[in-house]
């Protein structure tokens, strides 16, 4: 990993770390409250005030990063951006924030926070606010961003436009709630605003971000939970191992969740060849209307299957105190694959399973659980280590030894011959960017 190249933060995780205790991580999870359309349209001010936040937000990033590496628009990882923004950088960026935020009219007060979590505007593209979370009686302490679980209700002000409140939806609630069970308490808050990046960048959906945050110690893993996350539309496989044998085998998602985006994409590239060929412009922008819903419908989709996989993995992981060990192809090889699709069906198939690692990544950490991404392979035979050949139904055969077995199987079997390797492998602290920021 590239993080060897960066001797500050490795300093700090051996600073943390000795053999004998496993580290304290400090771990976070965020929820997102949709601010509806009705009170976007009733209250213009919020946002004209979500985009010059993000627009000041963006001229200090794109400046800050400029004048550390001299690129106008670098294309860094989470880790590169994390070794990148050192705390003598702090100064740099103080003073880039007080030119930038006066410029958009915001008020003190949001230049304040944002030089305080100077890091975290870089990362998360957004100020952080501080935030109460009222599960009772507790008095109203004045933040920014008020939560009161007892009326379900948001409140936001002091960021000079009159305040405003947004509902909590029931399942936001009981979110929180699960999260206040685990332990954590409400760290910080955002307002944000999706952009949608295209030839001129337009402004989406508002929302109001809940930073939850806990501290855990990571488990002594006792078994390994295998992914291979080769292809979302095949399915993700995870195998359960404990004491080097495979107790259990998770096929995810339903053959049935499968079929339907198979289905979602193929009436998108049907539309969209149909558009392409239309003459009438009316009845063009009517079909590629219809194709644009249905992508973002095929979005959401993939979103949830991510979800639903992920959960069920980590839950997987957590009866079994195992950690968590995600087979993936190179960088270099995901990179290309994506670049060569970079329209096509595959795509988003590919973004779903770059989503999946972030995710498992993430709720790894939350658990405790460790996490470790390790390359398993599925064209190579466990048995003799040659070069297999796929035959049809996604079976693979050695030509030397005569193993076969289908592809999902292979990285399983490789886990399962490397597993005691690969549990000492899991013990080792991890550093991860996800859990470094909102510290500082
Ligand atoms: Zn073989």
């Amino acid at each position: 990993m590239k993080l060897l190249a960066c001797p500050r933060v490795s300093s700090i995780t051996n600073r943390d770390f000795s053999p004998t205790t496993y580290t304290h991580m400090y771990v976070y999870r965020t929820l997102r409250i949709e601010i509806p359309w009705r009170l976007v349209e009733e209250r213009p001010d919020v946002l004209g005030l979500a985009v010059r936040m993000r627009l000041a937000v963006e001229e200090y990033a794109r400046r800050l990063l400029k004048e550390l590496t001299g690129q106008e628009e670098p294309k860094l990882a989470p880790e590169e951006l994390v070794c990148l923004l050192t705390p003598d950088r702090r100064e740099l960026a103080r003073r880039i924030i007080e030119e930038v935020f006066p410029k958009y009219g915001l008020k003190r007060y949001i230049a304040e926070w944002a030089k305080f979590f100077w890091r975290d505007v870089v990362f998360h593209r957004a100020v952080p606010l501080n935030a109460q979370l009222r599960v009772g009686n507790e008095r109203d302490i004045s933040m920014a961003v008020f939560v009161d679980l007892k009326s379900g209700i948001v409140r936001v002000r002091k960021l000079g436009i009159p305040p405003f409140a947004v509902e909590l939806k029931k399942n936001n609630i009981v979110w929180i709630r699960e999260r206040l069970e685990e332990g954590a308490k409400l760290k910080l808050a955002f307002l944000g605003i999706e952009r949608q990046r295209g030839k001129e960048p337009t402004y989406g959906k508002l929302y109001v971000a809940l930073v939850f945050a806990r501290e855990v110690q990571q488990i002594k893993p006792r078994a390994v939970v295998v992914v291979d996350v080769n292809r979302l539309d095949n399915g993700v496989t995870a195998g359960l191992l404990v004491d080097g044998k495979l107790r259990q085998t998770l096929r995810l998602p339903d053959e049935s969740a499968v079929r339907e985006l198979r289905r979602l994409h193929e009436e998108i590239s049907r539309l969209d060849g149909k558009a392409a060929r239309e003459a009438d412009p009316v009845r063009r922008r009517r079909l590629e209307d219809r194709a644009r819903y249905l992508a973002s419908k095929r979005f959401r989709k993939i979103r949830g299957i991510v979800a639903h996989i992920a959960r069920e993995i980590i839950e997987l992981a957590k009866t079994y105190s195992a950690a968590v060990v995600v087979d993936t192809m190179e960088d270099e090889t995901y990179r290309e694959l994506k670049e060569r699709n970079s329209s096509g069906v595959k795509k988003h198939f590919l973004d779903g399973l770059g989503q999946l690692r972030r995710r498992l990544q993430h709720l790894a950490q939350w658990y405790g659980l460790p996490y470790l991404e390790e390359r398993l392979y599925s064209t190579i035979c466990p048995r003799c280590g040659a070069k297999m050949k796929e035959l049809n139904n996604r079976r693979m055969r050695c030509p030397v030894c005569g193993f076969n077995n289908n592809r999902d199987n292979v990285p399983l079997i490789w886990a399962k011959r490397r597993y005691w390797e690969i549990l000492q492998k899991t013990k080792q602290p991890a550093f991860s960017a996800t859990t470094t920021l909102l510290t500082s």
